[in-house]
């Protein structure tokens, strides 16, 4: 099981993965990033590590509890009123209520839009980088007083790579009942870009605006026979709950689909590497609003593309793609698909089905390429080679906008602060 590009994927610290944006104030583009990525290791659970675990999901609870009751606001503020209290009461070291705050107010920030008093269920502790050891491949992790606790990790080549690696910085470490996360950081020098490559994402497929495709309707299929099978399952046996367990499990489902994006992912990169492209993704921001009933679509395809991982998928090349030194950019989704990439005109009208774009100015092209090719002129990442000739309308009109470099520097504020207001 080990040892597997397929277990790069950090499903645990997905959620607080910040792609770097690759535009400065100035509109230019850094010379160098700093690249994070997390590597998955597994252990053999021991009762000690079990107390572990156990005692910080207490003191998270205890915390999230202290954060509601008197109104605390702000990871900081909760990890003051607890430090003292927290080390007298759990009798553990002093690096604890840092990161307990920090694991406690992540969850009540994300609760704050659901209806049930947030709690945290699952097995979970992080620690900094400066809190634990790491001896080759014996993990040490501070517990209470004069206590430590030692965990031989078990590891793959691929684990390997990273252990041995020392070029690479040793970020924070996340442990579940299973496994242990270890974020690795490297400053790499950005490859200086000699074209800009658009990418969208739909249901079946990865359109590049350089006319190249992936395909990607093995995800959508898993989907339909997964969830054929689960509803099928839940209609005849819904009341045995051991075999609901056993069946009803997306967990395959999910790794199956993750080892597609991770095909597809790396060969965009790959492809961005060797062509010296700057990647440029769409802000997703209301796929899930936007693919709610009321559109055009039918139920099943609304379950599909809801449940599609475009998020996923984007932050798998996101993550890559900055492991390799290729600049990614994020640009607004908003009419990217109803704009014409010929003459700029917008088409309000188009339905979902329609595959084909044709527009009055003659523009006859695929739906989803005329989407890539508007996402790839929204970038701004510099390059040595120029967009796509033969641009018109809207292309002319951001090329020619002697204010765009006063809305760059205005986004890369934006951007600089909304950084800094999530801590991961
Ligand atoms: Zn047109």
């Amino acid at each position: 099981m080990l040892g597997g590009e397929n277990l790069d994927t950090n499903c645990a610290l997905a959620s607080t993965f910040e792609p770097a944006i690759l535009i400065d104030a100035r509109g230019l583009a850094p010379n160098s990033i700093k690249a994070v990525k997390s590597v998955k290791f597994s252990y053999t659970p021991t009762p000690m590590t079990r107390e572990l675990l156990e005692a910080f999901r207490d003191m998270v609870n205890d915390a999230i509890r202290i954060c509601l009751d008197e109104g605390i606001k702000g990871r900081l503020k909760l990890r003051d009123r607890i430090y003292k209290e927290f080390r007298l009461r759990y009798r553990v070291v002093s690096c604890f209520p840092f990161s307990v705050a920090e694991v406690a107010w992540s969850i009540v920030k994300k609760h704050r839009r659901w209806h049930r008093k947030p709690f945290a269920k699952r097995l979970m502790m992080k620690m900094d980088a400066q809190n634990y050891a790491l001896n080759y491949s014996i993990l040490s992790l501070p517990f209470r007083k004069g206590e430590r606790v030692f965990i031989p990790l078990r590891f793959g080549d691929y684990q390997r790579s990273f252990l041995m690696d020392p070029t690479l910085k040793r970020g924070s470490v996340t442990m579940t009942d299973n496994c242990i996360f270890i974020a690795f950081s490297k400053e790499i020098p950005t490859i200086k870009s000699e074209s800009r490559v658009g990418i969208d994402l739909n249901e079946k497929s990865a359109v590049l605006s350089d006319g190249t495709r992936f395909n990607l309707s093995e995800v959508a299929r898993l989907h339909t026979e997964y969830g054929v099978r689960r509803s099928d399952f839940h209609g005849r046996h819904s009341n045995d709950r051991r075999l609901r367990q056993k069946f009803a499990s997306s967990r395959r489902e999910k790794e199956r689909v993750k080892q597609v994006l991770n095909v597809v992912s790396k060969q965009i990169v790959e492809k961005a590497v060797k062509n010296r492209e700057a990647i440029i993704l769409e802000k997703l921001k209301g796929i899930r609003k936007s693919s709610m009933r009321g559109n055009q679509m039918g139920r099943a395809t609304r379950r599909r593309a809801n449940l599609w991982p475009f998020r996923q998928l984007q932050q798998q090349i996101a993550y890559k793609a900055s492991w390799a030194g290729v600049p990614v950019e994020f640009v607004p989704a908003t009419m990217t698909s109803r704009t014409c990439s010929r003459c700029g005109s917008i088409n309000r009208k188009l339905k979902i089905k329609e595959r084909e774009w044709r527009c009055p100015c003659g523009a006859i092209l695929d739906r989803d390429l005329n989407a890539a090719i508007n996402i790839e002129r929204r970038g701004k990442i510099p390059c040595l080679g120029e967009v796509r000739p033969g641009a018109q309308g809207t292309d002319e009109a951001v090329k020619g906008n002697p204010t765009t470099p006063v809305i760059l520097r205005a986004e890369a504020l934006k951007l600089a602060r909304r950084e800094h207001v999530q801590p991961s």
